[in-house]
């Protein structure tokens, strides 16, 4: 007896889900995952946003989670966005379009159908209007490959749809910014810890993106870690090219000397509890002295008389008797 010929297995189609760990990226991977499509999550770090969150949720819906390094063309692409700065440093539309074109990458390597994404039409007025998710999928160069699932139905069919990858019957219609129906849905679906949309994006704050303008403007050069080093510590100008970095408590001091590694100078009190400074490369003599004048500021040695502080720069270390800055002098450095 001869076995029957086995019928042709309908091939599974993948997916790549650009995947912050948001509520509604858990929600656009489920609904596609619905119609028993493969989805691969990606997400994205550099020194401004971590994986953190995306690492989380994924976890919480067994999601395969790829996350991608790329902290130096990410900054590139923060120093001259074509599309400008929203309220702080967040240039979103080219972030959205640059995410989507890795992810795109990988579609490809994958041999994956399409992108898909959690954006919600209308929820963020400025990133999520029907013209700005037009101009993201455009610019990352895969328009007709990327599906929003939570709003497909509002939005032009794509190739996917098109070519029964993703059946579009099974898509949404949601808009603007309410929350109700997501939470509805997260409900239904069982998923019960979700996190806070806003948030985890260090560009959006209005502090660091002060910091972060002072950088571009006097070192266009600057590289992701001048940028790590914006996250600690007090910053204080001491000419157009050099700063000084100096810890408000210990867990800054750790921080500050793991980021500085080779090239910043590093200053300590001698005998006094005390902050640890960090200067930028490019510092002479004076620049020096009055990085040393606020490391003995902010540390507990008396401010009349002159102390001592070690200086360790690359291999060379030396000692300084220095007087405390004035805080009127301070405050003017502040950035
Ligand atoms: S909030 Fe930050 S991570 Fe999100 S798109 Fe804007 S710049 Fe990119």
């Amino acid at each position: 007896m001869t076995n029957p010929p086995s019928l042709p297995q309908p091939e599974t189609v993948r997916a790549v889900a650009l995947f912050s760990g948001g509520l509604d990226s858990i929600l656009a991977v489920q609904v596609v995952r619905l119609q028993g499509i493969d989805v691969q999550g990606v997400t994205f770090e550099t020194p401004f946003f971590s994986a953190r969150k995306a690492r989380d949720a994924a976890r919480q819906i067994d999601l395969p989670l790829r996350v991608v390094d790329f902290a130096d063309e990410h900054l590139e692409m923060v120093k001259a966005p074509r599309y400008g700065y929203g309220k702080n440093m967040n240039p979103c539309i080219d972030c959205h379009a640059l995410m989507l074109r890795k992810a795109g990458e990988i579609m490809e390597e994958m041999g994956a159908a399409f992108i898909l994404t959690g954006e919600v039409l209308g929820q963020r007025p400025m990133s999520q209007g029907k013209q700005s998710l037009y101009v993201v999928a455009k610019n990352s160069g895969y328009l007709e490959r990327v599906v929003r699932p939570l709003s497909a139905l509002l939005l032009p069919e794509t190739a996917p749809e098109r070519e029964g990858k993703v059946d579009r019957e099974r898509l949404l219609a949601i808009q603007g910014r309410g929350r109700k129906t997501q939470m509805q849905m997260a409900a239904d679906m069982g998923i019960t810890r979700y996190e806070a949309p806003a948030g985890g994006c260090l560009l959006t704050d209005a502090m660091f993106s002060r910091r972060l303008r002072d950088l571009f403007s006097h070192l266009p050069g600057c590289t992701a870690r001048d940028v790590e080093m914006l996250k600690y510590g007090r910053h204080f100008r001491i000419d157009e090219q050099v700063k000084a970095v100096v810890g408000r408590n210990h867990q800054d001091n750790l921080a500050i000397e793991r980021t500085a590694g080779d090239g910043y100078t590093l200053i300590r009190m001698v005998g006094y509890p005390g902050p640890l400074t960090a200067l930028s490369p490019g510092w002479n003599e004076e620049g020096l002295r009055t990085a040393a004048s606020l490391c003995v500021l902010y540390s507990d040695a008396p401010k009349d008389l002159p102390v001592t502080v070690n200086i360790l720069s690359g291999m060379t270390l030396r000692s300084l008797d220095i007087a405390a800055a004035s805080p009127d002098e301070a405050a003017r450095r502040l950035v």
